[in-house]
C-alpha cells in the first residue's frame, strides 16, 4: 500500500506542476517564470505534503486502511524528500512546446480538438472500440503528435503496449484529433531515463485495435457469465476487497496469494491454513493448507483471533525465513486479517 500511494503522490504533484506551469505560460521548468510559479506553489516539498494528505484523507473512511493511517503517515512523511527529489527528476525530463494558450483539457471538460502545443491529463476515447484512457502529455505540431506517459516505479514489459493503446486512442479519437493525426513519437518518462518509440504505422494501429477489440470482447464475455468467473492473478487479487471469500484465489496452485520472498526482506502474504497447535503466549503452528507444511506464525498479543482447530484465511501476514532457513516465519502485524472458517 505504501508503494502505491507514494506512486501516486509523485503522479499527482507532477500533474498539478504540469498544469500550473502551463498556466504561467512556461515553456520549461528552466523557464524564468518556473520560479514564481513553484514558489505560489509553496515549493517541492510543500506539494508533495499536500498531495500525501490528499491521498490519506481517500483512506479514511476505509475500516482496512484505518489501522495504518498514522504509520503511513509517517512513513511516507519520512520519505518526503525522495518524492520531491522523483517529482524533480520527472519533471526535469518533461518535454513540452510552450507557452500554450488554452491550457490543459482536463478530464471532464468538454471534448475539444487539441491545439498546436502540449496538453496535459488528455482523456481520450475510441468510440468504435468502446475504450477511453488518460494520457499525460500530449504535444502536437503542425503535423506529429508525441505521446509521453510518466511513470514512477520500475520498467515494465506492459509500459510499451499502455502507450501503444494510447497511440490507438489518440488516431480514433474524433473529437481531441478530428483530422485523424498519427502519433509519431512514444514516450515513456521514468526519473532516471527516457525509453522513446517511433509511433505505430496504420497497418500497426490496426493491429493493436485489434488486439483490444479482442480483449475487451473477452472481458465483456466474462462479464455476461453468471457467475462471473474468478481469475485469480497476482497483481489484480492482492488489491481485492473480497479476496478472503473467493475459494479459486486460495486454490490456485502458484504464488498468486503467497509471492516468494524477496532479499531476506519481509514479504507480504496471504495465507490458508489450520491452526495445529500453540507454541507459546504469541506463536502458533500453522498447517499451510497449500505447501502441507507447519510453518511458525506469531501474533502481536497473547489474545489470539483464533484457537487450535480453527482453519483460517489470513491476509496480509508477513513472511521472512527462519533462521535455520528450513521454512518460514510468519507475523501478523496491525493489518493482517483473519478469516475463521467455519462449516455451513
Ligand atoms: S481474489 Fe478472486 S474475486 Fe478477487 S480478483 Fe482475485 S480471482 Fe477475482
Amino acid at each position: 500500500m505504501l508503494g502505491t500511494i507514494a506512486g501516486n503522490v509523485i503522479h499527482e504533484a507532477l500533474e498539478l506542476l504540469l498544469r500550473e506551469l502551463h498556466k504561467g505560460r512556461c515553456a520549461s521548468i528552466r523557464d524564468p517564470a518556473a520560479v514564481a510559479v513553484l514558489r505560489a506553489l509553496g515549493g517541492y516539498s510543500s506539494i508533495v505534503e499536500r498531495q500525501v494528505e490528499r491521498d490519506l484523507a481517500k483512506l479514511e473512511g476505509n475500516p482496512r486502511a484505518a489501522p495504518l493511517l498514522s504509520s503511513l503517515r509517517r512513513n511516507l512523511l519520512n520519505r518526503i524528500p525522495e518524492l520531491r527529489q522523483k517529482v524533480q527528476a520527472l519533471l526535469a525530463r518533461a518535454a513540452w512546446t510552450g507557452p500554450i494558450g488554452e491550457g490543459p483539457v482536463l478530464s471532464g471538460g468538454q471534448p475539444r480538438p487539441l491545439g498546436m502545443g502540449s496538453h496535459t491529463e488528455v482523456e481520450l476515447v475510441a468510440r468504435d472500440l468502446r475504450f477511453c484512457g488518460r494520457v499525460d502529455l500530449i504535444t502536437v505540431d503542425e503535423d506529429a503528435c508525441v505521446i509521453t506517459d510518466f511513470k514512477t516505479g520500475a520498467p515494465d514489459s506492459k509500459h510499451a503496449d499502455q502507450v501503444r493503446a494510447y497511440a490507438v486512442l489518440w488516431h480514433r479519437d474524433g473529437d481531441r484529433n478530428p483530422g485523424g493525426l498519427g502519433a509519431s513519437r512514444l514516450v515513456i518518462v521514468f526519473s532516471d531515463h527516457d525509453v522513446t518509440f517511433d509511433g505505430p504505422s496504420s497497418s500497426e494501429l490496426d493491429e493493436i485495435a485489434d488486439d483490444l477489440a479482442a480483449r475487451i470482447a473477452d472481458a465483456e464475455a466474462g462479464l455476461e457469465e453468471r457467475p462471473p468467473p474468478a481469475r485469480p492473478a497476482a497483481d489484480v487479487c492482492r488489491f481485492c476487497d473480497v479476496r478472503q471469500l473467493c475459494d479459486e484465489y486460495w486454490n490456485t496452485p502458484d504464488d498468486v496469494a503467497s509471492p516468494p520472498a524477496s532479499s531476506g526482506r519481509p514479504t507480504a502474504t496471504d495465507i490458508e491454513g489450520v491452526i495445529a497447535s500453540r507454541n507459546g503466549p504469541r506463536s502458533w503452528n500453522l498447517l499451510d493448507s497449500r505447501t502441507e507444511e507447519t510453518v511458525l506464525l506469531r501474533t502481536p498479543t497473547e489474545a489470539a483471533p483464533f484457537s487450535a482447530g480453527d482453519r483460517v484465511r489470513i491476509l496480509h501476514a508477513l513472511q521472512t525465513a527462519s533462521e535455520d532457513e528450513d521454512g518460514s516465519i510468519l507475523s501478523m502485524t496491525v493489518a493482517s486479517e483473519t478469516f475463521v472458517l467455519r462449516e455451513i
